[in-house]
């Protein structure tokens, strides 16, 4: 499990995931995504844990790297694709409460 503190720890990673041909999806649970490296057909789970009692946030991908404790393009890749979709999720719920108090 790797401890996720800063934008800066997975920029490498994200390149690595950019050069890679990485194709991230969404699983039916909470926090989890898919990804499937098109180049090879590995495909791999990233889950994000968010610890209670203080927010630190932390990634689990199943490829050997990331048992491994290291940051892996694969996590990187669900990492950007997740930090958008909660984006997008945190927008439409703010249109939604405009709409209601309009
Ligand atoms: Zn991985």
């Amino acid at each position: 499990m790797v401890h996720l503190v800063s934008a800066e720890q997975l920029s490498k990673a994200t390149e690595r995931a950019k050069s890679g041909n990485l194709f991230v999806q969404p699983t039916s649970l909470m926090r989890q995504y898919r990804v499937t490296n098109r180049d090879t057909g590995n495909i791999y789970v990233v889950d994000f844990f968010v610890r209670k009692s203080d927010g630190a946030r932390f990634g689990q991908c199943t490829c050997p790297g990331g048992l491994n404790n290291k940051v892996c393009k694969h996590l990187s890749a669900a990492a950007a694709y997740h930090v958008a979709r909660m984006i997008a999720r945190r927008e439409a719920n703010r249109a939604a409460r405009m709409q209601q108090a309009a």
